[in-house]
């Protein structure tokens, strides 16, 4: 078994990453395919929470461009990140793994009200905890919400797996020159306007100085790296060790 550097850390995964071949919706072998990835992790006794985005099921923004209210297309987002918690849930506890839904809009026959306290007890009983319904207020996204929730559970490390493999100066999938960092700071994110995070997450990590890691979920193993400590993806820091 491999050393374990982080304890307690919160996966952050966009909605888009259950989409996996499809348009739209959710793709079952992609939830299967994350049990998989997240399953060595958690029987290593790693406490795992995550946050689950909703941009494969509807994204408030694309609704206010269609001419809907912000804030009522921002509920439907959140609503959707309910949906993609709860399809995690059922795919987790039919592999064995033990793992609570916790909502930040009420909604108790499906899901338990998140509670801080009540958060941290799951982790600490070794229970994988999913917070839905992103920060339950319209106007942020659920990068943000994952940044709240790590800093509240007080967790060491916010993963963000994405379908990219770490932080580049341009977007690699237009431009081939486009370089990796293995570092950066957080300023720099701000500063260079890098899409990696939006401006309220990242700069709410700066603030509480929690440390962000940019991984690509889809390479096999990459989630027992990086909470081993081996060096994945992109690492946003304090200061930039490189400079
Ligand atoms: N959302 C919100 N408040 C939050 C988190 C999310 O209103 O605290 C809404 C927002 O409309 C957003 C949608 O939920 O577009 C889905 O979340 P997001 O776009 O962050 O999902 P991802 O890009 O990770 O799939």
């Amino acid at each position: 078994m491999s050393d374990i550097k982080y304890h307690r850390v919160l996966l952050k995964l966009s909605g888009e990453a259950l989409m996996g071949e499809q348009a739209y919706g959710i793709d079952p072998a992609v939830p299967q395919r994350l049990a998989e990835e997240i399953r060595p992790v958690w029987e290593a006794g790693v406490q795992v929470a995550i946050v689950v985005g909703g941009g494969n099921i509807f994204r408030g923004l694309s609704g206010a461009a269609a001419g809907m209210d912000r804030a009522q297309g921002d509920n439907m987002g959140m609503l959707a990140t309910v949906i993609n918690s709860l399809s995690l849930q059922d795919c987790f506890e039919r592999n064995g793994m033990d793992c609570r839904v916790m909502s930040a809009i009420e909604m108790r026959q499906i899901a338990e009200p998140y509670i801080r306290r009540r958060a941290i007890r799951h982790l600490e009983k070794g229970r994988i905890t999913i917070y839905a319904a992103g920060t339950g207020n319209p106007y942020f996204t659920t990068d943000t919400a994952a940044a709240l929730r790590a800093c509240e559970i007080n967790a060491e490390v916010l993963m963000k797996a994405t379908n990219v493999d770490g932080i580049y100066d341009a977007d690699p999938k237009k431009d081939p020159s486009a370089k990796r960092f293995d570092t950066i700071t957080y300023r720099e994110v701000l500063n260079r306007d890098l899409k990696v995070m939006d401006a309220t997450a990242t700069a709410l990590c700066h603030d509480n100085k929690m440390p962000i890691m940019v991984f690509d979920i889809k390479q096999p193993g990459v989630f027992m790296r990086a909470i081993s400590g081996d060096h994945v993806g992109t690492t946003v820091v304090e200061e930039d060790s490189n400079e």
